[in-house]
C-alpha cells in the first residue's frame, strides 16, 4: 500500500484536480474539480488521498452532497483492486463501458484510475480516524515501535500467531504474504499460539520485508526477483522450500467466515498445523477453493 500511495502521490500531491469520476454509489455526485490533492498516504491496507478545501472563487453549481472544507477519500485494494497512473495524454482512458473502474482522479499531467477497489468512502479529513481509529498502528509508519506494539497482539495470548498478524486491530499493514514470509524468516509455524512466540522480532522483520518490498522494482523478500523465487514460501506451496528442500505447505488460517490462506514450510517452522497428517500437498492451483483467488503475483 505504501507503494500504490507513494506512487499516487508522485502522481497527484500539489496539483488541482481537472477531472474526478467517483463510480460508487454513495459517491456518484461527488465533484473534486479544482480541489488540490495535498497528500497521498497509506495506513495499513487503506489508502488515504486528502483533498484541499474547495476554491470559493471557482465559478459554477455547488454542489451540497461536498463539504467545501478539506476531503479524504480513502481506498480499500481488497483482492483485487489496483490504482493505476497514466499520463495524461494517453486518454482517453478508461472507456466508459470499464466496469471495474471505480474511480478516476485526473490532475495535470498524469490521471490515477483505479480498478476493482473494495471500498470508496469520501469524509472530511477531520473525521479520517473514523475510518480508521479502529486500526492498530500502522507498521510502516515512520517512528512504529515494535515492543510499544507487541502487547497488543498479546491480548489473547492462545491466538494463533498468523491470525493475530492479519488482524488488522492488532497491527495494521500485515497481509497474508508478510505474515508468511516473517514467519518463515523467524522460523515460527503460524499456528503457535502468539504467546510463545516473540513477538517484537517477529514485528521488526514483517516491518524490515514491508519497507524493503515498498522500495523494490519487484518486491522481494529473498532479494531475488525471479519470478517463482520472489517469496520463501508464500504462493510456493507444493514447491520445494528455498532453505531446507521440504515441501511448501498451504492451509487456511483465522477465525470462521475470515479464514485466509497461510503457506509454510513444515521443516523451517515447526510447530502445530491443522493438517499436519504428513500427506504431501498439491500445488497451488490444484484445490478449486483456492483457484478463485489466484492471480498472477500470489495472493496478497
Ligand atoms: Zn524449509
Amino acid at each position: 500500500m505504501l507503494r500504490t500511495a507513494r506512487r499516487l502521490h508522485q502522481a497527484l500531491a500539489g496539483r488541482p484536480l481537472v477531472r474526478t469520476e467517483l463510480r460508487w454509489p454513495s459517491l456518484g455526485d461527488a465533484d473534486l474539480v479544482g480541489r488540490a490533492v495535498t497528500e497521498v498516504t497509506a495506513y495499513g491496507k487503506h489508502i488515504l488521498t486528502r483533498i484541499a478545501a474547495a476554491d470559493q472563487a471557482r465559478p459554477g453549481p455547488r454542489r451540497p452532497t461536498v463539504p467545501d472544507e478539506p476531503l479524504t477519500l480513502r481506498s480499500h485494494l481488497r483482492m483485487e483492486g489496483r490504482w493505476y497512473v497514466h499520463a495524461r495524454d494517453a486518454e482517453p482512458w478508461p472507456s466508459a463501458g470499464r466496469a471495474s473502474v471505480r474511480a478516476v482522479l485526473g490532475g495535470s499531467e498524469w490521471t490515477a484510475v483505479g480498478s476493482w477497489l473494495g471500498l470508496l468512502d469520501l469524509v472530511p479529513t477531520r473525521s479520517e480516524h473514523e475510518l480508521i481509529g479502529h486500526l492498530g498502528p500502522d507498521i510502516m509508519a515512520d517512528g512504529f515501535d515494535s515492543e510499544a506494539a507487541a502487547p497488543r497482539l498479546l491480548i489473547d495470548a492462545t491466538r494463533a500467531v498468523g491470525a493475530a498478524l492479519l488482524d488488522q486491530t492488532t497491527v495494521a499493514g500485515v497481509g497474508t504474504l508478510y505474515m508468511a514470509e516473517a514467519l518463515f524468516v523467524q522460523r515460527v509455524s503460524p499456528w503457535t499460539p502468539v504467546g510463545e512466540v516473540d513477538v517484537a522480532a517477529l514485528l521488526d522483520t514483517a516491518r524490515r520485508q514491508l519497507l524493503r518490498g515498498a522500495s523494490q522494482a519487484v518486491p522481494s523478500t529473498t532479494d531475488n526477483p525471479r519470478r517463482g523465487l520472489q517469496t520463501y514460501v508464500h504462493g510456493r506451496s507444493g514447491r520445494p522450500c528455498q532453505r531446507c528442500g521440504a515441501t511448501v505447505r498451504v492451509a487456511e488460517i483465522g477465525p470462521a467466515g475470515k479464514q485466509r490462506p497461510a503457506f509454510y514450510c513444515p521443516t523451517c517452522q515447526p510447530g502445530p498445523t491443522p493438517t499436519d497428517d504428513g500427506r504431501p500437498q498439491k500445488p497451488l492451483g490444484a484445490n478449486p477453493a483456492y483457484r478463485e483467488n489466484r492471480r498472477p503475483g500470489g495472493y496478497r
